[in-house]
């Protein structure tokens, strides 16, 4: 889905400059977050299963580390590239300054479409990719976790291949796990019941009624497809859902459940599937489709100058990492759209990492409703002090970055900056 002429680490770079500027920052107090503090591109080859060699590329990129070790997932995805990398990386040390958990920012990536290896195939590849950035990860130093087409299991072969090489086991070294591994109960659902928690916020604050809206999900993944079972299975209308191959509209509602145990078979999408009264959508159909709530779960760059204008929901909750530009985010504004930028509305994950971090490091494990009470309390809380930061910026994107951007400032001035090592 890559887009000519866009630049994910650019559309950062803009947002970054505009909220620093509406934080009266100078030039030379946030110059470092334009940099990410490290980047490594590595080439991982791999034995297919035919015997033939390939060589695939992957990414591991901190950008900060001001405010703790570097955190962030690791994605699997054929138009994955340093860029996208870089863009990702950022916005986890904001996504991680917004809900004030201690860590900076970090993701990694491999070139790859995993649909076409097999599991031994995968292994190999997690494992060798996984000796190529061990100098640079560790439980004190930067700590992986899932995200778009990786899971639990591949947390498992990247813990064990670090743990190898160690010699000792080292479950702290990623988060996301499984949970015999060490893996925190409600990790898996953490980013998607986060999304909800947020929908719902946004939705009182606007006086409006959960209940009465219809949701609009592009993305059927771990994080859309959660968000979707979690609004369904409370009595949610959701009209519309997509994934690769397009969507499925619905006006007086889905059955999600029907539909996530018919994309369980991996081998199917959204295109094929057939129920009484659902039509078929295309991805620019199921984006300007008529809906309350619209909810991106799937990649960057899908929001865009080409569709802002045609956009029908009141109200956008960015449940992926940069999902709209910079120049839809100027439409939707003017239009009075409100829009919950990605790095509070989908934190919910790393939030729920950061619990397993801690229950990993203290040998405990909490119960379910302790990690979902705890992850509502930082929700909310992040959610109001964006909305009241947004007073002065604008707009909720610019709330959850200056609030963002001042922590991790801050932080660096308190550690006594980088100019004082000159
Ligand atoms: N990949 C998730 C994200 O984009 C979670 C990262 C983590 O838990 O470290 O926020």
């Amino acid at each position: 889905m890559a887009k000519e002429g866009y630049n994910p680490y650019e559309n950062m770079l803009s947002v970054l400059d505009q909220a620093a500027a509406k934080l009266g920052l100078k030039r030379s107090e946030y110059e470092t977050l334009r940099y990410p503090e490290r980047e490594l591109t590595v080439s991982i080859p791999i034995k297919m299963d035919n015997g033939e060699l390939r060589v695939f590329e992957g990414y591991r990129v901190q950008h900060n580390s001001s405010r703790g070790p570097y955190k962030g997932g690791i994605r699997y995805h054929q138009d994955s590239n340093l860029d996208e990398v870089k863009a990702l990386s950022a916005w986890m040390s904001f996504k991680c300054a917004v809900v004030n958990i201690p860590y900076g920012g970090a993701k990694g990536g491999i070139k790859v479409d995993p649909r076409e290896l097999s599991r031994d195939e995968l292994i190999r590849l997690t494992r060798r990719y996984t000796t190529r950035i061990l100098p640079i990860i560790g439980p004190d130093q930067d700590i992986p976790a899932p995200d778009v087409n990786t899971n639990g299991e591949v947390m498992g072969w990247i813990m064990d291949t670090y743990s190898m090489f160690k010699g000792h086991s080292v479950p702290g070294v990623v988060t996301g796990k499984p949970i015999e591994l060490g893996g925190s109960i409600g990790r898996t659902e953490a980013t998607g019941r986060g999304v909800t928690i947020i929908t719902y916020q946004c939705l009182k604050k606007a006086g409006l009624n959960p209940d009465g809206q219809a949701y609009a999900i592009q993305g059927m993944g771990n994080v859309g497809g959660t968000a979707a079972r979690i609004f369904y299975e409370t009595g949610k209308k959701i009209v519309a859902v997509g994934d690769w191959s397009g969507g499925v509209y619905k006006e007086d509602g889905l059955n999600i459940l029907e539909i996530s145990a018919y994309l369980s078979d991996r081998s199917h999408c959204l295109k094929d599937y057939r129920a009484e009264g659902v039509s078929y959508l295309t991805n620019d159909e199921l984006l300007t489709c008529k809906c309350d709530v619209l909810i991106p779960a799937a990649l960057e760059n899908q929001i865009t100058a080409d569709n802002a204008e045609r956009i029908r929901a009141k109200i956008i909750i960015e449940a992926a990492n940069g999902p709209t530009t910079v120049e839809a985010d100027e439409i939707l504004n003017r239009r009075g759209i409100m829009v919950v930028p990605d790095i509070l509305a989908n934190a919910g994950g790393v939030v729920v990492s950061y619990f397993e971090w801690v229950q990993n490091i203290q040998s405990m494990a909490w119960d379910l409703d302790e990690v979902n009470k705890r992850l509502e309390k930082i929700m909310l809380k992040g959610y109001d002090e964006v909305e009241r930061m947004a007073e002065k910026g604008g707009s909720m994107r610019m709330g959850a970055y200056m609030v963002a951007i001042n922590r991790i400032v801050t932080a660096g001035k308190l550690r006594g900056g980088p100019i004082s090592m000159a």
